[in-house]
C-alpha cells in the first residue's frame, strides 16, 4: 500500500474515493484493501475496454454436494489486471455451471475458463445466517461492480453464463 498525503492510492497513482469506501461494509474494505496493489477501477474499466472485453457476473444459489450448498460467484470474460484481482481475492478459473445442479468443473480450455468464487453453507442452516452470507456477497458484488464496465448492469442473479452463446 502506498500513502500519498494520507490518502490510500491504486497501483495507477488514483485514490480510493473516500464516499463509496464510507458506503462499504468491512467485507468490501477489506476487499478494497487488498486491490490497492493494482490499477483502481476506473483504470481496470478502461484497460478491459481497450481489449474489447466486458466481464459479466454470475451470481446463484448452488447444491454443491449433498446436504451442502453454496452461492457461487462466476466471472466471464476477464483479463488482467482484473483477473489478478479476483485471483487474490479468493476466485479460481473453473468451468462455467451449466444449472443450479451441476456447478462447473476442472477446466481444460482456458479461454472458455470463468472465475468462480463459492460460499458454502450447510442445507440446515439458520435462515439468518444465510441472509448474513447474502448480505455478505451483496457487498461483494457492490465492490466487483465498480470495475465493469456497465457497473452493476453487468450482474446477473439467478442465471448461468453461456460459454458457447454468439
Ligand atoms: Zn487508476
Amino acid at each position: 500500500m502506498q500513502l500519498l498525503n494520507s490518502v490510500p492510492v491504486y497501483h495507477c497513482g488514483h485514490a480510493i474515493p473516500v464516499e463509496t469506501f464510507e458506503l462499504m461494509d468491512d467485507h468490501a474494505q477489506t476487499l478494497s484493501w487488498s486491490a490497492i496493489k493494482f490499477a483502481c477501477p476506473q483504470c481496470c474499466r478502461e484497460a478491459l475496454a481497450t481489449l474489447e472485453l466486458n466481464p459479466q457476473v454470475y451470481v446463484n444459489l448452488q447444491q454443491i454436494r449433498p446436504g451442502m450448498a453454496a452461492f457461487v460467484i462466476e466471472v466471464q470474460d476477464v483479463a488482467s489486471p482484473l483477473a489478478d484481482i479476483l485471483a487474490l481475492s479468493a476466485y479460481v478459473r473453473r468451468a462455467a455451471s451449466s444449472d443450479e445442479l451441476h456447478p462447473g468443473g476442472d477446466v481444460f480450455d482456458l479461454s472458455l475458463a470463468v472465475w468462480r468464487k463459492e460460499y458454502w453453507f450447510a442445507n440446515e442452516t439458520e435462515p439468518m445466517h444465510v441472509v448474513a452470507l447474502l448480505r455478505h456477497l451483496k457487498q461483494e458484488m457492490r465492490w466487483l461492480a465498480a470495475y465493469l464496465r456497465g457497473g452493476e448492469q453487468q450482474i446477473h442473479f439467478a442465471d448461468f453464463a453461456h460459454p458457447y452463446a454468439e
